[in-house]
């Protein structure tokens, strides 16, 4: 779904008197479910006329970041993880009087970073609602959270504005692109295929990974903090788990893109798809590819994360996956 169409379905549900205690906002946890966890913590908070104002105390403090009923979890910088401290913490601030009188707002960014004990402190709450207090959990990999914490949450997919899974999802769709049979003699045609998608997919992968490094040597010239310098490899292994969480975010792309070939397979070209900005790109791959392809890419690209979650090289994982969703393309489409 669009932010737009998130926003307006919460805002609803929020006017109606019937909020969801919890929305887990899936997408690039730092993109548009971000925007909009901020967007609602701005306007429940807001104690100006038109909410939200953007101008009245309330306003500004959530702007910056200050407003003590609008709390903002991430995880920690060198851990890279959502610890039982900051859960406790915020669950502490949420048991204090409102500041306005209001509602609170949490937000946790990157959910799926909690540890066990986090995430256990905090289902304790979510088991026992109370009205005043909205949670957003922001994630791209939804499957890391306990189920008991999915239970308790209303799931939207949030679509990323313009070309869907940003930058890299665009180029990513047009690699993948290259994989459904284009009528040259079939058996050539699905191996040189699958070596252009693959040379594709790691192309965009390395320029990922650049774009991530560029972002985090420009993070750590913006930081206040004084930090010792960190010394080569953690810095190397920051960078690594950073491009690590952006590359699961483009892997969850890639299935969405698959499940959507499946479903346009299956049901279709009026189908619902995840990937509305490439309803034509996933239709001419649905005609290549049919259903038996985008169902072995389903499991080629959940294979592929699986693999990558472990120190399994990278372009092996990569060109594997890729020249397996070839071969299955070129069948699929010799079938039919
Ligand atoms: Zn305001």
């Amino acid at each position: 779904m669009k932010a737009e169409a998130v926003i307006e379905m919460i805002g609803r549900g929020i006017r109606e008197g019937r909020p969801a205690h919890a929305y887990l906002l899936v997408g690039p946890p730092r993109g548009e479910p971000a925007r909009i966890a901020d967007h609602f913590a701005r306007t429940l908070l807001c104690v100006g006329a038109d909410k939200p104002c953007g101008r009245c105390r309330s306003c500004e403090m959530v702007a910056r970041g200050t407003h003590p009923d609008y709390m903002r979890v991430e995880p920690e910088k060198k851990s890279r993880i959502i610890s039982v401290g900051q859960v406790r913490d915020v669950l502490r601030q949420l048991g204090m009087t409102s500041f306005v009188g209001g509602g609170k707002v949490c937000t946790l960014v990157a959910a799926d970073r909690m540890n066990k004990e986090g995430a256990n402190a905090l289902l304790k709450t979510l088991e026992e609602p109370t009205a005043s207090t909205l949670f957003f959990l922001l994630t791209d990999r939804p499957q890391r959270l306990l189920p008991t914490i999915l239970s308790r949450c209303q799931r939207v997919t949030v679509q990323e504005p313009g070309a869907s899974g940003g930058e890299f999802g665009g180029k990513l769709a047009v690699a993948l692109g290259r994989l459904a049979p284009s009528g040259e003699p079939a058996d050539a045609g699905g191996v040189i295929n699958g070596f252009a998608a693959a040379a594709g997919v790691l192309r965009v992968l390395k320029e990922l990974k650049q774009s991530v490094k560029d972002l985090y040597d420009g993070d750590a010239e913006e930081d206040d903090e004084v930090e010792v310098d960190p010394g080569k490899d953690v810095v190397n292994a920051r960078i690594e788990a950073l491009y690590r969480e952006e590359r699961a975010g483009l892997l969850g792309f890639m299935g969405d893109w698959f499940r959507d070939i499946l479903a346009l397979s299956v049901c279709g070209p009026d189908a619902p798809v995840v990937l509305e900005d490439f309803r034509e790109a996933t239709a001419a791959a649905a005609r290549g590819m049919g259903a038996a392809g985008a169902l072995e890419g389903v499991r080629a690209v959940e294979e592929l994360s699986a693999r990558l979650d472990t120190t399994f090289p990278e372009a092996v994982a990569v060109e594997d996956a890729v020249l397996k969703l070839a071969e299955a393309a070129r069948r699929s489409g010799a079938r039919a």
